[in-house]
């Protein structure tokens, strides 16, 4: 009997369809609302470091007055909290991943540095007399 059950289950699993995707030969199905690659917006950013505070990998890097700011994707588990903190919407998370990593290089980004404030005009010489 129990040949019988193991039989007929080998059968059952042999001509159904398997329950994985069969990545990488079939595309990727994606689920609404999963999280992948953390995006960033460098010109709607002002460098408050909230990311930076809220983050629980440690994986971003934020200079204020260097207007940079910088990820270690190695670190990033996608969790969204920096996401959700932002207050200038420059975070999201995207549902594709990246490529594989083979070194440990952190992502910066560059923000626009004001220009250098021009010097003040020098005063007009007063005239003599
Ligand atoms: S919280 Fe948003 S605005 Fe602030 S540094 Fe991070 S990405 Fe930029
Ligand atoms: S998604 Fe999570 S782990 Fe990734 S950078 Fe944001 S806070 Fe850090």
């Amino acid at each position: 009997m129990a040949y019988f059950r193991m039989t007929q289950m080998a059968l059952k699993w042999a001509i159904s369809k398997p329950a994985t995707n069969p990545y990488p030969f079939a595309p990727r199905v994606i689920i609404p609302g999963s999280r992948g690659l953390l995006t960033f917006n460098k010109d709607t950013c002002v460098y408050c470091s909230v990311c930076r505070k809220k983050c629980p990998t440690g994986a971003i890097g934020v200079n204020r007055h260097q207007k940079k700011w910088a990820i270690d994707r190695l670190r990033c588990i996608s969790c969204g909290y920096c996401v959700e903190a932002c207050p200038k919407d420059s975070l999201a998370l995207s549902t594709s991943h990246g490529s594989p990593a083979v070194t440990k290089d952190r992502e910066i980004y560059q923000g626009e540095m004001p220009a250098p404030k021009a010097p003040a005009a020098a005063p007009a010489p007063v005239p003599a007399g």
